[in-house]
C-alpha cells in the first residue's frame, strides 16, 4: 500500500514540458506551436532569432545545434526527476494529445527514455545490423526528432559526451542508444510501434485519419494499430505532414467543421473602405481565353474600392487586344488607383511579367498582391474582400471548371513535382468538407501579402515547367505555406482548351467546353422561367408554341457568322443540293445550313438541352432522346432575294423556327401564316423560338417581306 501510495504521488507531481527548437518563426513554427496550445501544452521554444548553426539539414546530416541548445535549457532542470521533457523538432512537427495523454503513454514503456522510431537508418546505414531486431510490423531504427524522458535523465545522456552544432544529431542519440550498456543504464527504448511518435517518411502510406467519439481528428497507424501523439513530417513526408495538418491538432473537427480557419481572421470595415488594405491586381491573359469580356466585368464588380487597386494587365494574346482596351476605357476603370498594361508588343515573357508584377506591389509597397488569370470568373463580388479577411500568408479561392475535376489547386505533389491526386482533392474543390487547405500548389488566382512578398523566393524562369508552378515549387520548397479556401464560393474557372479564335464568333463554339459560361451569354435570360413551368408559353395559332429561347447576342453572333460565311444557297430547288441528304430540297431557301459552318454538333446539343425540353412540356407524350435533327439552318429572306416562301410542310415531327431580328425595324412585312387557320404570326420576337408539328397539319407560308433583311433560324427536328 506504502508503494502504491509513493507511486501515485510520483505521478502526480511529474509534469510534461514540451521542448521544441526554432530559430526562425516560420509557418511549420506556427503550427508546432499552435498545436501545444490546442491540447493546452507546456512548452518552451529554444533558440528563436539565434542564427541556425546545424547545417543544410535538408541536404545532408546535421542538426547538433539542437542537441547544444538543448543542454543548455535543461541545466535548469538536471536534478528535476519529476519533470518530464518531450523534445521534438518544430518545424515539422504536428502535436495532437495533452500531458496526460502523453505522459500515460510514456509510463506505459516504464523506460526512462524513449525516442521515436524510423524505418531508415539514417544517416549512417552500416548500422543497421548493429540495431536490435524488431517485428516485422515495427521500425527498427532511431529517429531524433521526437523522443521523451526525464529532464534529468535527458540531461545527463545528452552531456555525456560533447556534440559540435554541424554534428548530426540523430547519429549523436543512435551511438548512444546502440552502446548497450548505456542503453541499459538509462533503459532507452524506442517506439518502434509509434505509440507516441508517428514519424511519417516511408511510412505516410501506413497512417490514416479517423474522427474519435467527440469528433477530434486522430491519427491512426494501420500497421501497429496505435494512435500516435506527436506526428513528423521528417524528410520526404513535408507535404504529407501539411496535408494531415489540415485535420490534426484541432484543425478541423467532425463536430465543429474547421477550427483554425476562424483563427487570425480579420475584418474590413464596410463603412469605412478608405482603411482597406493597397492591392496590386495583376491579370495575366497568356492563351487565348473565351469569356474574357465577362472576366472583366466581374473584375470591375469586385466590391474593393478602386482607389485601392492598382491593376497591372499582362496581355499576351494580340486577339484580346479590343477587350482589354474596352476595360481601359471603361468610365469606371479610371477610378483605379492606376493601370499599367505590357501589351503584346511590348513582347514580355509570361515569367517577365509575371516578375513584374511582384515588383510593382513591392515597388507600391502594397499590402497584398492579387494575382488572377483570365480563366478566372468571380462570380462572387466579395471574393477579393474575403480573401483578404481570411488573413493568411498566400491564399487561392479554390475554384473549378464546372462539371469537371480541372481546379486552381493540387491536394499533393508527385514525386516528379507535378500534380498528383490527394485522397482529399474532391473533398476540397466540391466544397464536401470546408476548411482554409494547406495546400501544395495553388494557380489562376491567389494572393500574397506584401510582407510575405518580401521574404519568400521569386523565381519564375525554368524551362521545364510553367512559371506559376516553377514559383510554387520553389517557395514550398522553402518551407513557407500556401493555403487554399473552400469556405465560399469564390467564382468558377473557364476552360480555354481549344478556344477557336480564328473563328468570328468564337465564343458561340463554346457550348461543350464552358457550357454555363456559353448558356450565360446565349441562352435567353427568361427562357428559365418557361422550362420551369413557372411561365406557360404563348400559343398564337393553334398547335403553335412560343418562348423565348436565346439571347440578342445569340441572334447577333448567328447573323454575323452566317454573312462572314457568306454562302447563301440560291433558293432554288432545280438544282442538286450537294448539303442535302438526297440532293433536292423541297421547298427551298437562301439559306446556309449549320453543318456548313462546323456548327452543327454545337446546334445539336443546343437541342438537347433547351429545346428538347421545352417540346417535352408542350407535346406531352412525344419523346425521343436525342432530338435528331438534319437540316438546321439560317434562312435570309429579303426584297431583292427571296422574299417570301410559298405554302408547304416541314419534313419534320416538329419544327422550331427562331426568329433572329426584329420586325418593323430591321426589315417590314414578313411573318408566317398557318394555312389550316388561316392563323398569322407577323410580329415575331428576337430570339423566340415557334414549334409547330410539321407534316400534317401545320401546312405554312412565309410571308413577303417587303425591305431591309429578315433572318430566321430553322430546325427540322425528329424528321
Ligand atoms: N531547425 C531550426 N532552424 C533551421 C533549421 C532547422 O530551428 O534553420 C530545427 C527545427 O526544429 C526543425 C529541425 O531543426 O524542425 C529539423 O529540421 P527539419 O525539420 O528541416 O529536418 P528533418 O526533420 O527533415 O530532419
Amino acid at each position: 500500500i506504502l508503494i502504491c501510495f509513493l507511486i501515485n504521488t510520483i505521478n502526480a507531481q511529474e509534469s510534461l514540458l514540451v521542448v521544441g527548437v526554432a530559430t526562425d518563426e516560420t509557418d511549420g513554427y506556427k503550427r508546432y506551436v499552435r498545436s501545444l496550445k490546442q491540447n493546452g501544452l507546456e512548452y518552451e521554444i529554444l533558440g528563436l532569432g539565434e542564427e541556425w548553426k546545424g547545417g543544410d539539414i535538408k541536404r545532408q546530416a546535421g542538426g547538433g545545434h539542437k542537441v547544444n541548445l538543448l543542454i543548455n535549457s535543461l541545466e535548469k532542470y538536471k536534478n528535476d526527476e519529476n519533470k518530464v521533457i518531450l523534445f521534438t523538432d518544430s518545424y515539422d512537427v504536428i502535436v495532437n494529445d495533452n500531458s496526460e495523454k502523453i505522459l500515460s503513454k510514456f509510463k506505459e514503456f516504464s523506460s526512462k527514455i524513449v525516442f521515436g522510431a524510423e524505418g531508415f537508418c539514417w544517416p549512417d546505414e552500416t548500422l543497421v545490423d548493429s540495431y536490435p531486431v524488431v517485428a516485422d510490423n515495427e521500425k527498427r531504427f532511431l529517429n531524433s526528432g521526437g523522443f521523451i524522458g526525464y529532464a534529468s535523465d535527458i540531461y545527463e545522456l545528452i552531456t555525456r559526451e560533447p556534440i559540435k552544432d554541424e554534428d548530426d544529431d540523430q547519429l549523436f542519440y543512435t551511438k548512444m542508444f546502440l552502446n548497450i550498456p548505456t542503453r541499459e543504464k538509462f533503459n532507452i527504448r524506442l517506439d518502434t510501434k509509434s505509440e507516441i511518435f508517428q514519424n511519417l517518411n516511408g511510412a505516410v502510406q501506413e497512417v490514416s485519419i479517423f474522427a474519435d467519439e467527440n469528433g477530434k481528428i486522430e491519427l491512426f497507424n494501420n500497421v501497429t494499430k496505435t494512435v500516435p501523439s506527436v506526428v513528423h513530417g521528417n524528410g520526404a513526408a513535408k507535404l504529407d505532414l501539411n496535408r494531415l495538418g489540415n485535420y490534426l491538432a484541432n484543425s478541423y473537427s467532425n463536430n465543429d467543421g474547421c477550427v483554425s480557419c476562424k483563427e487570425d481572421t480579420i475584418q474590413l470595415n464596410e463603412e469605412d473602405k478608405n482603411q482597406w488594405p493597397e492591392v496590386t491586381l495583376a491579370i495575366f491573359i497568356e492563351q487565348p481565353t473565351p469569356f474574357l469580356r465577362e472576366f472583366f466585368q466581374k473584375i470591375t464588380k469586385l466590391n474593393y474600392p478602386k482607389n485601392k487597386i492598382s491593376v497591372l494587365i499582362h496581355n499576351n494574346e494580340k486577339y484580346h487586344n479590343l477587350e482589354v482596351e474596352k476595360f481601359f476605357t471603361n468610365h469606371e476603370s479610371s477610378s483605379y488607383a492606376s493601370i499599367k498594361y505590357l501589351t503584346v508588343t511590348d513582347d514580355s515573357s509570361e515569367q517577365e511579367a509575371r516578375r513584374s508584377a511582384v515588383e510593382e506591389c513591392l515597388k507600391s509597397d502594397c499590402k497584398f498582391l492579387f494575382s488572377v488569370d483570365s480563366t478566372v470568373h468571380f462570380d462572387n463580388s466579395d471574393a477579393l474582400k474575403l480573401l483578404i479577411e481570411q488573413n493568411r500568408s498566400i491564399l487561392a479561392p479554390v475554384m473549378k471548371r464546372p462539371g469537371g475535376s480541372w481546379s486552381n489547386v493540387w491536394g499533393a505533389v508527385s514525386s516528379q513535382g507535378f500534380y498528383k491526386r490527394s485522397d482529399d482533392y474532391f473533398d476540397i474543390i466540391d466544397g464536401n468538407i470546408l476548411n482554409v487547405w494547406n495546400l501544395p500548389y495553388v494557380s489562376e488566382a491567389f494572393l500574397i501579402k506584401g510582407e510575405v512578398l518580401k521574404k519568400i523566393p521569386v523565381e519564375f524562369n525554368d524551362e521545364t515547367m510553367d512559371p506559376t508552378i516553377k514559383f510554387f515549387t520553389t517557395i514550398r520548397n522553402n518551407d513557407f505555406f500556401m493555403y487554399g479556401t473552400n469556405l465560399h464560393e469564390f467564382g468558377h474557372l473557364i476552360n480555354p482548351d481549344g478556344f477557336n479564335t480564328s473563328k468570328i464568333r468564337p465564343e458561340l463554339f463554346e457550348i461543350f467546353n464552358n457550357f454555363e459560361d456559353w448558356t450565360k451569354r446565349y441562352v435567353h435570360p427568361e427562357y428559365n422561367d418557361y422550362a420551369s413551368g413557372k411561365v406557360k408559353p404563348q400559343v398564337p395559332c393553334p398547335d403553335v408554341y412560343w418562348f423565348p429561347i436565346i439571347s440578342d447576342e445569340f441572334c447577333e453572333d448567328l447573323i454575323t457568322m452566317m454573312e462572314d460565311f457568306g454562302q447563301w444557297s440560291g433558293g432554288r430547288n432545280n438544282k442538286e443540293d450537294s448539303r442535302i441528304p438526297g440532293g433536292y430540297e423541297n421547298v427551298p431557301t437562301v439559306d446556309i445550313h449549320m453543318t456548313q459552318v462546323g456548327y452543327q454538333q454545337h446546334w445539336l446539343h443546343f437541342l438537347r438541352k433547351f429545346v428538347q425540353p421545352m417540346q417535352q412540356k408542350i407535346f406531352i407524350g412525344y419523346y425521343s432522346d436525342p432530338p435528331r435533327a438534319d437540316l438546321n439552318f439560317v434562312v435570309r429572306y429579303r426584297p431583292d432575294e427571296q422574299d417570301h416562301l410559298t405554302p408547304h410542310h416541314d419534313a419534320s415531327m416538329y419544327t422550331m423556327n427562331i426568329a433572329l431580328n426584329i420586325p418593323d425595324v430591321d426589315f417590314q412585312g414578313g411573318g408566317v401564316r398557318f394555312v389550316r387557320y388561316d392563323c398569322s404570326v407577323t410580329q415575331t420576337i428576337k430570339g423566340w423560338a415557334m414549334i409547330h408539328p410539321g407534316r400534317l397539319t401545320h401546312y405554312h407560308e412565309g410571308l413577303k417581306v417587303k425591305g431591309g433583311t429578315r433572318y430566321i433560324m430553322v430546325s427540322f427536328i425528329d424528321p
